[in-house]
C-alpha cells in the first residue's frame, strides 16, 4: 500500500480576489479522487481577510483583556472579533471561532503576511472548501475532495500539526465501530479523524515558514464522499466536551 502527497510549485504570493482555483489547475494536472489541501492562509488572503494593525480599534472586552494579560489590545480585539467564547487569556488567548473550531488566536495570524498587518482566519472554511472545490472539479472536470487547513497546537503535547478545518466531499471521521481487530473482538469507540491526519500529512510539505508551498494533493487514497460533508461534524457536543467545562469553571473561579 501507498499514497503520494505532491506540493504544487510556483503558487505566487496570493492576494486579495485572486483566484485560488484556477491557479492551482494551472500548476497540476488534478486527478480523480485527488485530495486538494490548502493551507487557510491563502485562502484567507484571497477572501481579503487582511487588515492592518494600526486600523483595528479595540472595544472595551480586548482593552480589559489587553490590561490584565499586557498584550496588544488590537490583536485582542482581531481574535475577540472571531470569537463566540474565550477559555483562556493568557499565555495564550484560546477560544472557540464564530464557526466552531476552538483554537489559540482564533486562527489570526501575523506569520506570512507583511509587517504590520494581521491574517483572519476564513471565516466560514466550510463553505470555502466547498467553494473551492466545485470551482476545482468544474476546471479539471474530476472528482475532487478538499481540505483546508491550519496549524494548530495540542492539548497536553508540544508541537502543532496541520488540522482540517473546512472540508468538502470527504467525511472527516472514518468510524471503526461494529468492524473487527486482529483478534476478531468487535471495535466499540474507535474513529478515526481522517481529514486532521491528511492536514498533518500535507503539513510535512508546507511546513511553516518561507517553503512557500500552500498547496498540496494527496493521491491514492480514496476517501472521497459524495455528498454533504462538514468540519463541524468533528466539534465534539457542547454536553460531551468535559474539556470546554473544566475550563469554564476555571474561568468562573478567577
Ligand atoms: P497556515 O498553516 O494556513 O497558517 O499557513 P502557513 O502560514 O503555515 O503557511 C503554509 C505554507 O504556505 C508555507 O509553506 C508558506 O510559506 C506558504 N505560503 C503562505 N502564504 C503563501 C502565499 O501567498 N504564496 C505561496 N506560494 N506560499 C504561501
Ligand atoms: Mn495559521
Ligand atoms: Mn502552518
Amino acid at each position: 500500500m501507498k499514497f503520494e502527497a505532491i506540493a504544487v510549485e510556483k503558487i505566487p504570493m496570493i492576494q486579495k480576489g485572486d483566484n485560488l482555483s484556477s491557479i492551482i489547475c494551472e500548476r497540476i494536472e488534478l486527478q480523480d479522487r485527488d485530495i486538494v489541501i490548502i493551507a487557510s492562509t491563502i485562502v484567507a488572503k484571497a477572501e481579503g481577510e487582511i487588515f492592518r494593525l494600526e486600523d483595528i480599534i479595540p472595544g472595551e472586552q480586548a482593552l480589559e483583556i489587553a490590561a490584565r494579560t499586557g498584550k496588544d489590545a488590537r490583536f485582542t480585539q482581531a481574535v475577540l472579533a472571531r470569537s463566540r467564547e474565550v477559555f483562556v487569556e493568557t499565555p495564550f488567548m484560546l477560544v472557540t471561532t464564530i464557526s466552531g473550531h476552538t483554537c489559540v488566536n482564533a486562527g489570526v495570524d501575523e506569520s506570512n503576511i507583511e509587517h504590520g498587518f494581521l491574517l483572519y482566519s476564513p471565516e466560514e472554511p466550510d463553505a470555502s472548501a466547498s467553494q473551492l472545490g466545485e470551482e476545482l472539479e468544474r476546471l479539471s472536470g474530476k472528482q475532487l475532495s478538499v481540505i483546508i487547513t491550519d496549524t494548530n497546537g495540542r492539548a497536553f503535547k508540544i508541537g502543532q500539526t496541520g488540522v482540517a478545518i473546512g472540508i468538502y466531499k470527504i467525511k472527516p471521521i472514518k468510524r471503526w465501530i461494529g468492524e473487527k481487530d486482529l483478534f476478531g473482538k468487535i471495535l466499540e469507540i474507535t474513529e478515526e479523524a481522517v481529514a486532521d491526519e491528511l492536514a498533518g500529512a500535507a503539513n510535512l510539505l508546507m511546513g511553516e515558514g518561507a517553503g512557500g508551498i500552500p498547496v498540496v494533493v494527496i493521491r491514492g487514497l480514496d476517501y472521497y464522499f459524495e455528498g454533504d460533508a462538514s468540519v463541524k461534524d468533528t466539534y465534539r457536543p457542547e454536553n460531551l466536551d468535559v474539556i470546554k467545562k473544566g475550563l469554564r469553571c476555571l474561568r468562573k473561579k478567577n
